[in-house]
This record gives structure tokens, C-alpha cells and sequence, in this order.
């Protein structure tokens, strides 16, 4: 699928010579000359990123800017702001309301080009960044979503955010308070042992996969580096020190 660009610009010469180098470039390319248009178009097609002019009629550039930014479904779409104005303090206000770029005008369209290859390469690092994953346990932390082998698995905040901590640093032992910590939680107003409530259930639903939870002894808990087998001495401690408790 060609990667799309919506196009704002008010100024017909501009539209036609960003139009025809975007699309030269590969790009897919939709315009329109007017801020509240740019609106139903970006929240009706959510383009792959916006090339933004400061100065539109109806509404302007960084009043739509703030408008997407507010939107959850539009909010992550990476905008190029350009601008007729050199003063500085527009451009600072640009980025402010969520611009990720701007370009001062007149500009070189080879520049133009640059700056949007390289947003549209940090959006797809950062969309990268948003997934993780290890041993077939997947979360998304855009979507909230965790599956085990394509199985979707229900966790609450708390499993969640333990679970990204794991998944964040594999083999990394945790303390439990530095789990706490990942989880939102203050340790000093909930039970360390809480943690250990948490990490059962956290194991029991993510099924098989849950052993790769690790006990680490006199430590806490570890997410099991993908690749590496359980050390004899921590898989028992996976189950002993339970047991003792118990008794
Ligand atoms: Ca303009």
C-alpha cells in the first residue's frame, strides 16, 4: 500500500509542486486548501502523515494541529508544518500544539522530501517501539492488547504493566518494588507481598507460557531471556520458597 500524504496548502502553486515531486517519490497524495476540510479528511482517511500550512483559511494550521492531537485516532499521525513566517516564536508555538516538523517557506522541495522520509521513518520505529514481545507472548501498549501465540489474554492494569516491564527487559531481575514502580504503585502504601498475588495470576492466565516468569531468589522476578534455558537452581526456587511459606 503506497504511503499516503495529506496535503494542506491554501497556495495553488505550492499544492502543484509538492504534488508532483510526492508523487514522483512514490507517495499517495490528497490536498485540499482549507483547515476545517484538512480535519474531515484526516479523521476520515487517517493519512500516514500531514504537510501542514500555518496560514489556511477557516481554520488555521495550528488550531487543526491542536484539534488532531486532541483526537486519540488522529493523535499520532506526523505532521510537517510549513510556515510563510520566519519568526521563530511561530515556528516554537508550531511544535508546542504537536507539529513534529516545520519547514520555513520559500523551502527547497528536496528538503521537504527529506524531512518527510525522516518522520515517516521515526513514526514507523516508534509504531515498532509500541509492540512487545518474547517466548510468543505479544503486548501492544497502543491497543492494550495481549495475546499468548495469537490467543488474546485478559490482564488487569497491574498484570499488564508487570508484564511490560518483563517484556521491556528480558532477563532482567526485578525487585518487587521496582515492579510496583512499574506498575504505577506506590510501594510503601501496598504489601510487597502483593506482588506475588500478582505474578500467580499473571503466570495462570498466560498459560504455558507463564513459566518463563522466573522466580529469582532473595530478588524477585524475571522475565526468562528468549534463547536461554532455566538455570537447575532458580527453576526450584520457581516453587520452593512458596511451599515453605505455606508451611
Ligand atoms: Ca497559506
Amino acid at each position: 500500500m503506497p504511503t499516503r500524504i495529506l496535503l494542506v496548502e491554501d497556495e495553488q502553486s505550492i499544492v502543484e509542486v509538492l504534488r508532483y515531486n510526492l508523487e514522483r517519490e512514490g507517495f499517495e497524495v490528497q490536498s485540499c486548501g482549507d483547515g476545517r476540510e484538512a480535519l474531515r479528511l484526516a479523521q476520515l482517511h487517517t493519512p500516514d502523515l500531514i504537510v501542514l500550512d500555518l496560514m489556511l483559511p477557516n481554520l488555521d494550521g495550528l488550531e487543526v494541529c491542536r484539534i488532531l492531537r486532541a483526537d486519540a485516532a488522529t493523535a499520532r499521525i506526523p505532521i510537517l508544518m510549513l510556515t510563510a513566517r520566519s519568526e521563530e516564536a511561530d515556528q516554537i508555538v508550531g511544535l508546542a500544539v504537536g507539529a513534529d516538523d516545520y519547514v520555513t517557506k520559500p523551502f527547497s522541495v528536496k528538503v521537504v522530501v527529506q524531512r518527510i522520509r525522516a518522520l515517516l521513518r521515526r513514526a514507523a520505529s516508534e509504531e515498532v517501539g509500541q509492540v512487545l514481545s518474547a517466548h510468543g507472548i505479544r503486548l501492544d501498549r497502543r491497543t492494550h492488547r495481549v495475546s499468548v501465540h495469537d490467543q488474546p489474554v485478559h490482564l488487569t492494569l497491574t498484570e499488564f504493566r508487570f508484564l511490560e516491564a518483563f517484556l521491556r527487559q528480558p532477563g532482567r531481575a526485578f525487585r518487587r518494588d521496582e515492579l510496583l514502580e512499574a506498575a504505577g504503585t506506590d510501594a510503601d502504601l501496598v504489601l510487597e507481598r502483593t506482588v506475588d498475588v500478582h505474578i500467580k495470576s499473571l503466570r495462570r492466565k498466560l498459560g504455558p507460557a507463564g513459566e518463563f516468569i522466573e522466580t529469582v531468589r532473595g530478588v524477585g522476578y524475571r522475565l526468562r531471556e528468549p534463547g536461554t534455558a532455566p538455570e537447575p537452581a532458580e527453576a526450584a526456587a520457581v516453587s520452593s520458597p512458596r511451599r515453605r511459606e505455606k508451611s
